[in-house]
This record gives C-alpha cells, structure tokens and sequence, in this order.
C-alpha cells in the first residue's frame, strides 16, 4: 500500500478524506478556480460599481464641501471615490469568491489528483 506525503500546507482536514475515483489516490488537491474566477470578477466588478457609486457619493461630498470651501470640494469627491473603491472591491470580492464557491462545490470538478492528473468533483 503506498502512502503518500501530504506535503501541501494549504489543504484542509476535510480534503485528507477525498480519494481519486480512478487510481484511489489520497493526494488530491482542491482546484478552487471558481473561487478564484469568481473573486477576480467581484473584486473588478465590485471596485467598477463602487466607483461608479461613489461618483454620486463624490459629488455630495463636492456639494457639502463646496459649502465648507474649494479644498473640501476636493478632499470630499477624492475621499468619495477612494473609499467607494475600496468598499466595492473589497465587498465585490467576497460576493464573487461566495458565488465561485458554490459553482466548485456543484458544478465545477474541483479537485484533481496529483498522481495521476484526474479531475473531479467532490
Ligand atoms: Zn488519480
């Protein structure tokens, strides 16, 4: 009986008990390419819609700091679009990776046996 390594330090306890349904491999490793396609997209998708957001949040801000004076206009518009970014990026990321996930448990074959290359789904 071979016994292999398990020399990979980002697999989880729960991908020790996945064996490759062609050769019974236990060094089998997760693909997570949802996962990863899906928070690429939200982290884009999610930064182009905060900053698309955070235009009418900057001209609010343009408008209150227009009131307070020309160097509030600037500094509320900039603030705006900076933190509009960053909360679209960060929260579209994690929709995304959500949403990637779901897509390797069910529908993608996310796990691949490095002995032998098979990929399958858990
Ligand atoms: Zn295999």
């Amino acid at each position: 009986m071979n016994h292999y390594q398990i020399s990979t330090s980002h697999q989880t306890p729960n991908d020790l008990a996945v064996r490759c349904p062609k050769c019974q491999s236990n060094h089998v490793r997760r693909q997570n390419v949802g996962r990863r396609t899906g928070a690429a997209i939200g982290t884009v998708g999610g930064a182009a819609a905060g900053v698309s957001g955070a235009i009418a949040g900057a001209e609010t801000g343009a408008v209150v700091g227009a009131i307070a004076g020309p160097a509030g206009a600037a500094l509320g518009g900039l603030a705006g679009a900076i933190l509009g970014g960053i909360f679209g990026a960060s929260t579209g990321c994690v929709a995304g990776a959500k949403v990637g996930e779901v897509f390797d448990e069910k529908l993608l074959d996310n796990q691949q046996c490095i002995t032998c290359g098979h990929e399958f789904s858990s």
